[in-house]
Parts: structure tokens; sequence; C-alpha cells
């Protein structure tokens, strides 16, 4: 595809960066599972923890399909350090950027949309993943605040976030209806955040529990309307399955750039392997899948610019990008052999990394329902 003059800036802009800053940190926060503040406090300084905000607001003022990009670039070194730029953009700047009172945008886009502050989204329970409708976590108003007790639980930047999405329930008898979205502050009494999980991938990435114990929330802490939660979240992650789809891109990228490299470089039998049908057989499906996901997230990422209906297209983008990223990486690991599968090449890696592209902000079999009932809709 071919990208405007602002897009091929913004692509070679990132990938310095991304080279020079993040690469050469990733193997170590996946040893030790430690947060990349410095690289956090770095890509906010260039606009990349709120790229597609417009600069009024604190944000990098690019568009959706930039945002799609740099994610991509930073995911192809550090799929860890993609996750917490997707997960604070999408989820926690966005709602507050789509759906926030005038009031609400002064009082917290400055600091998070220029990512001088974290941001997060706290939709999934326990008892509540896929089913992200069934949240128990309650919302009892009492005068001019909302009382909230509950958990949420796998909440990408739980304890390094400052500024939080969190969805309750505030009218069970009303079911989905009785959603209401609230935002609350790091610090609130009876907030704090739980267990921190140690995870199979994007280990430098923080990912907890939130507990509330009666937490008091001013009502004009309220995201849209009383029972407009559920509204407001499907929206949120239609944005947010494009920036999970950039971010698969961004890992079978990194993929197939390792596997042609090694496989130019790596001699069996007196030759280079690339050579052997099989290995080419095996980079040619990758680099011809790598390039339909980057078409299928560059295209819906424009589509949202022009405010387009994409709740399909975004679907179908983090369903074959994700999917991408899972056999992208596993044929890597072929590619490398033996050396493959030892932790001091990267590829063993993106191979664990890539499995929470399949699952975070909707699982395969989920996306596929979603692009079902689109597809049959009356
Ligand atoms: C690292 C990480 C970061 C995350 N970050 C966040 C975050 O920032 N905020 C947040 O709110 N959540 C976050 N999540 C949660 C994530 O979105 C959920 O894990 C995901 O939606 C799946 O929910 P679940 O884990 O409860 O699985 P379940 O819903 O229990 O699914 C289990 C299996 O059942 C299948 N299944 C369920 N329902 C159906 C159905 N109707 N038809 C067919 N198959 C079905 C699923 O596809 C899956 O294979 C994160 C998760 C991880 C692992």
């Amino acid at each position: 595809m071919q990208l405007s003059d602002e897009h091929k800036m913004i692509k070679k802009m990132v990938r310095e960066f991304a080279v020079n800053e993040v690469a050469p940190k990733a193997m170590e926060i996946d040893e030790t599972a430690e947060f990349p503040w410095d690289t956090i406090k770095k890509m906010a300084e260039l606009g990349l923890m709120g790229m597609p905000f417009s600069e009024e607001w604190g944000g990098g003022g690019s568009d959706t399909l930039g945002y799609s990009i740099g994610v991509e670039e930073i995911s192809r070194v550090c799929a860890a350090t993609g996750i917490t730029m997707a997960a604070h953009t999408s989820l926690g700047v966005a709602p507050i950027y789509q759906f926030g009172t005038e009031e609400q945008k002064q009082k917290y886009l400055p600091d998070i949309a220029s990512g001088r502050k974290l941001a997060a989204f706290g939709l999934t329970e326990p008892g509540a993943g896929s089913d992200a409708g069934a949240t128990q976590t309650t919302a009892v108003r009492e005068g001019d605040y909302y009382i909230v007790n509950g958990t949420k639980c796998f909440i990408t930047s739980a304890s390094t976030a400052e500024t939080f999405v969190v969805t309750t329930m505030t009218d069970k008898e009303a079911g989905t209806r009785g959603i209401t979205a609230l935002i609350m502050e790091k610090g609130m009494p009876g907030f704090r955040p739980g267990k921190k999980e140690n995870k199979m991938g994007v280990r430098g990435s923080d990912t907890a529990e939130l507990i509330f114990e009666n937490v008091k929330v001013p009502v004009e802490n309220r995201l849209g309307e009383e029972g407009e939660g559920f509204k407001i979240f499907l929206a949120t992650l239609d944005g947010g399955r494009i920036s999970i789809g950039a971010m698969a891109l961004g890992i079978a990228q990194g993929a197939l750039d390792a596997s042609v490299k090694y496989a130019k470089e790596r001699k069996q039998f007196g030759r280079a392997i690339c050579k052997f049908g099989a290995i080419r057989e095996m980079l040619a499906d990758m680099a011809t899948e790598v390039e339909a996901s980057r078409l299928l997230v560059y295209d819906v990422s424009m589509a949202k610019d022009r405010g387009e209906h994409i709740v399909k297209e975004a679907a179908m983008a983090k369903l074959f990008a994700s999917e991408t990223a899972m056999r992208a990486t596993r044929t890597a690991i072929q590619v490398h052999g033996g050396y493959g599968y030892m932790r001091e090449y990267e590829i063993e890696r993106l191979f664990r990394d890539a499995k929470i592209t399949v699952i975070g902000e909707g699982t395969s079999e989920i996306q596929k329902l979603v692009i079902a009932r689109e597809l049959t809709k009356e």
C-alpha cells in the first residue's frame, strides 16, 4: 500500500526510535517483567502515547492510520511496550476523548493524551470475560456519589496507570442497559490494584487486578449517562481491536524479518537454508499473510477516520492479524530450528507475545461471532 509522505515519516521516525530505544530493552524486560518506565516516558515526550488525539488536548495530532503504524513499529521490536501503548491510547484515553464532557476532558485529557500519566480500562472480571456485559461490579447512587464495590481482573497498566475507565452495574434488572462507565482515579480511598499477574508473554507490561471497596466516586465522574456503559465499551473495543491488529501485525513482521535474515545466514548441507524449497515456502506464506494483515489493519484505520461503521472490519483485521501473528511466530521458530527454541534468540519471545493477540479485546471466537452477527443482521 502506498503511504502518504506524512505516514512514511511517522513510520521512519517510530522505527528509528523503536530500534534504538525500545529493542535494546526488550529481552531484559521480558526476563525481569519490569515495567519499562524510561521508555514510556520517552515515548510520551515524542507524542507516541496519544498519537490519534488532537494537539489541543495534548495528543500527537496524528490520525488512526498513523497511530496503527506507530503501534506496529513498536510491537515489531517489543510487544510488551506495544500493548502498553495500545491499551493506554485505545482503551484508557479514547473513551474519555470520545464520550467525555467538556469538564471531564479538561480535567483528564491534558495529562493522559500527552502520556504524562497512564490510563487504563477496567472491563474484564473474574466471572465476566467474553461475556463482559455480565459485570458484577456494582455502583450504588448515594446523593452526589456512586459507591463502587467489586473486582476487575487482567487489567493492562492496573498498577501503573492513574486514570481508569471502569464499567459498573447501576441497575441489575436492566441487564446490559444497566451498565454505567465511571472515571476513577488512583488514590481514591478503597480503590487499589490487586495481584500482579506473572504472564507467559508481554511480560514487561503491567497486568493486575483492580479492587474496589466502597469507593466513593463523584457523579460528575460518570462517563455518558447511566446505562450507557455497554454502548461505550463496545465502541471502545472497536477502536481497541484495530490497535491489537496493529500490534499483531508488528509481531508478525518482526518474525518475518528475523526469519529472512536467519535463513540467508544459516548454512546447512553447504548452502544457505533459504535455498531449500521448504524454507522458501514458509517465508513466502509468512510474507503474504503479513501483507494481507497490513492491508486489513490500515484499511480499517482509514475507515475509522472517515467515520464509517467499522464493527465488522475491526473484528476482521484483529482476527486475521492475530492468527497471522500466531502462525508467523510458530513458523519463525521452525526456520530457526533449535536456536529458535532458545531464550537468547528473540523468536521464542515473539511466539509467547503473539498469543495475547488472539485473546485480548475479544478472543478469535468472539471476533467470529461479531463478524457473523454483522453479516446476518436485519
Ligand atoms: C495480558 C492481558 C491483558 C488484558 N488487558 C485487559 C484490559 O486492559 N482491560 C480489560 O478489561 N481486560 C483485559 N484483558 C482481559 C481479556 O480481554 C479477556 O481475557 C478476554 O476477553 C477473554 O476473557 P476470559 O479470559 O474471561 O475468557 P473466557 O471468556 O472465559 O473464554 C474462555 C474460552 O471460551 C471461549 N468462549 C467464550 N464465550 C464464547 C462464545 N460465546 N462462543 C464461542 N466461544 C466462546 C473463548 O473464546 C475462550 O476460548 C486482558 C487479558 C490478558 C491476558
